[in-house]
């Protein structure tokens, strides 16, 4: 498959669909609590994503039985929503999505449950940030690989690692498109960056070894060596001028 370049019409769809991505995760902040399931976190996006008329883009994608990926502390992506309940102190990656008019949003946050610790929050705060100095380079013109590297530099620099195994995409009426948008150099200078390409910038970043390994329900990806991680992720459109991002609202 090649990278797709959307038309007007086409962003004003993934537009909507964007937004009611980043309302979701906005909604998930005000119900992160202590005491609160991963699975009633789930129900209550997917009821908020059915609410405004669109689908779930997660659920049932490759199999994927939720709306959310719920991922908590050292659990990196795919956490699959269940009974367990949210700790004072843990931390939460929620990443979600929404299909709306043949069109999709993607977009991920890491939250506090209660009061964390300090490393927990930098880690937090790493990973947002890392994400904002990659997409300075967000513009036509550039080469994809220029916010693959200043989101590894941010992120190496600060004491982080970044996670090799899995990586940002493109996305429109595919959820998974190309090109491959990776948090690390790959020795390579990637596509140019044109008006109108939509990806997905999601750096995912650990406190210890970028090592990953799956759960046997063959899901949650979590760090090897147990630290922490976060992640952080937006829709973006390239312009000529400044990015868009669809799913910060
Ligand atoms: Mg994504």
């Amino acid at each position: 498959m090649s990278i797709t370049i959307k038309k007007d019409v086409h962003i004003a769809a993934m537009r909507l669909a964007g937004r009611i991505t980043g309302e979701v995760l906005n909604l998930m902040a005000k119900e992160i609590r202590p005491g609160i399931s991963t699975a009633e976190l789930d129900n209550i996006a997917e009821e908020y994503i059915r609410s405004k008329g669109a689908v779930p883009s997660f659920k049932g994608l490759y199999g994927y039985p939720a709306s959310i990926c719920a991922s908590v502390n050292n659990e990196i992506i795919h956490g699959i929503p269940d009974g367990r309940r949210l700790k004072e102190g843990d931390i939460i990656s929620i990443d979600t999505g929404a299909y709306i008019n043949g069109f999709h949003g993607d977009a991920a946050r890491t939250f506090a449950v209660g009061e964390i610790s300090p490393e927990r929050q930098r880690l937090i705060d790493v990973t947002r940030e890392s994400f904002f100095r990659g997409i300075e380079y967000a513009k036509e013109g550039n080469h994809l690989s220029e916010i693959s590297a200043a989101i590894q530099d941010y992120a190496e620099s600060s004491g982080f690692s970044v996670v090799r195994d899995y990586v940002g995409h493109g996305i429109g009426r595919e959820m998974h498109e190309d090109p491959e948008v990776p948090n690390y150099r790959r020795g390579r200078l990637g596509p140019r960056l044109i008006k109108g390409m939509t990806i997905a910038v999601e750096p995912m970043l650990t406190a210890g070894s970028f090592r990953v390994r799956t759960l046997k329900n063959d899901w949650t990806v979590v760090t090897r060596d147990g630290s922490d991680s976060a992640h952080y992720e937006n829709t973006v459109l390239i312009t000529d001028g400044e990015p868009e991002l669809f799913t910060l609202v």
